[in-house]
């Protein structure tokens, strides 16, 4: 996710914090570099104008020039105006105010990805929000996408309105609303009909179908690859349906970011949700602090650990925890943690979310430190007895020869594992010192 942008600012950012002062015309110089990244990222003109102008005035007109550190006080100037223009420090989620069926309509062009943000928005609102949902496509136009969200619905569990052949929208609108209302349904998700290009039919349509369903969101489904034309798009539907939100689908592959950056000041329209892949749960609520931080390659600790917590199992957690506690940490632990590493999308992904792991990430591609790294350490404990694991002290070069036979690996490779292993266990003992899983806490900040 914006990596090339990313990159970009994060040199600049180099040459600011390598320098103990900072002049006028160094931060000048730094505006431009950075005025050329957000342009070059397909940021609006406008907005990059005023980004620009408020960072320059932050950085030039207080005292940051003067302070001890100046460099990291403009790194923070930028962050903060990031965050500002990606919509402020609020995540704006779904608004479940009103009467039930609560009635949300996802508007948006042919292939933006609405349809499977139906879906993704189903599931959450079962799984997240607990609330009973249906879904109905109103979508006449496309041949099989009244099917498709059916299918989409079997899989996240999400009940889907029966198709009637031949009906139109806003009959169907109707139906979708007494079919909510006898199933006590508290939410109903409307995925209408896309075009191709935004026009009169179109509007004319998503406006009749607002008028029969008054829907308390009206979400927007627009393509970040698509850049400034999201854009566009988004102000284009401002005028005619009452927007209450955009999501901002493909945001994986979107290595320059002008759609997210450039959404909320051009339509005043917050972005509430981000797509993230192809699967039904590859949806964020977005949150402007942290696509700041992962855009200024500050990483993003918060997602870390909530990917962490859901991918590590609670009792191996406990279990792990309490051996920690008692100073014992051996090989089969270190294999558990292998592996939920690997669970939680292996190193290159870890390394993206880590703050200042950009580097590290190059530097480990560099020395083709991958993924196959962690099936090797997995191959060498496995290779072990089970009295090895627990006491590592007793193989001697004998058997670690015959592990590294085992393994497939070689006895460098293994006495690498060992090494890792005591330094785990030793910096385990230091947290302890710490204060345990306190401790731990306070290494995140
Ligand atoms: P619709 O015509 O707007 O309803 O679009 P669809 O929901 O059918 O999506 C079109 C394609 O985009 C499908 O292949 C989806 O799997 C894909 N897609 C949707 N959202 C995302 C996303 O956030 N990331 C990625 N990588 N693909 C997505």
């Amino acid at each position: 996710m914006f990596d090339n942008l990313s990159d970009r600012l994060g040199n600049v950012f180099d040459r600011l914090k390598g320098r103990g002062a900072l002049s006028e015309s160094d931060v000048r110089e730094a505006m431009r570099e950075i005025r050329i990244a957000l342009l070059e990222a397909d940021v609006a003109l406008p907005v990059v104008r005023r980004f620009i102008d408020a960072v320059t005035e932050k950085a030039i007109g207080q005292d940051v020039l003067k302070s001890v550190t100046p460099g990291q006080q403009v790194v923070k100037i930028v962050d903060d105006e990031l965050v500002d223009m990606l919509g402020g420090t609020e995540v704006e989620g779904l608004n479940f105010a009103a009467k039930p069926p609560v009635v949300i309509m996802m508007v948006g062009l042919q292939g933006s990805g609405k349809t499977t943000t139906t879906a993704k928005l189903g599931k959450l609102i079962r799984q997240k929000h607990g609330k009973k949902a249906l879904m109905a496509s109103l979508d006449v136009n496309r041949p099989a996408a009244q099917e498709q969200l059916k299918v989409l619905g079997e899989q996240v569990e999400v009940a889907t309105l029966p198709i009637i052949e031949g009906q139109q929208p806003v009959d169907i609108a109707r139906r979708a609303m007494e079919s909510a209302k006898l199933q006590a349904a508290d939410v109903l998700l409307l995925d209408t009909a896309g075009r191709l290009h935004v026009d009169e039919a179109l509007m004319a349509e998503m406006k009749a179908i607002a008028g029969v369903s008054t829907p308390t969101e009206v979400l927007l489904v627009v393509d970040s690859l698509t850049g400034q034309d999201a854009v566009n798009v988004a102000q284009s539907f401002t005028g005619e349906v009452p927007l209450t939100g955009v999501v901002l689908t493909r945001m994986d592959g979107d290595a320059r970011g002008g759609a997210a950056l450039s959404m909320r000041y051009v339509t005043g329209k917050p972005i509430k949700f981000a797509g993230t892949g192809e699967k039904l749960d590859a949806i964020e609520a977005f949150d402007p602090r942290r696509v700041a931080g992962r855009i200024l390659g500050m990483g993003d600790v918060v997602s870390l650990v909530e990917k962490a917590a859901e991918s590590i199992k609670q009792d191996e957690a406990e279990a792990l925890a309490k051996k920690m506690a008692q100073g014992q940490f051996d090989l089969d632990d270190l294999r558990m943690q292998l592996k939920q590493m690997q669970n939680m999308g292996g190193l290159g992904m870890l390394a993206g979310m880590l703050p200042g792991m950009k580097k590290a990430k190059a530097a480990m591609a560099a020395s083709n430190m991958d993924d196959r790294v962690l099936l090797h350490m997995d191959a060498i404990i496995g290779s072990m007895t089970p009295k090895e694991r627990t006491k590592p002290a007793l193989l001697n070069a004998k058997r670690k020869k015959r592990v590294a036979a085992g393994s497939g690996t070689d006895v460098q490779t293994v006495n690498k594992v060992l090494k890792m292993h005591q330094e785990m266990g030793r910096a385990m003992k230091q947290i302890k010192k710490m204060g345990g899983m306190k401790g731990l806490g306070a290494l995140f900040g």
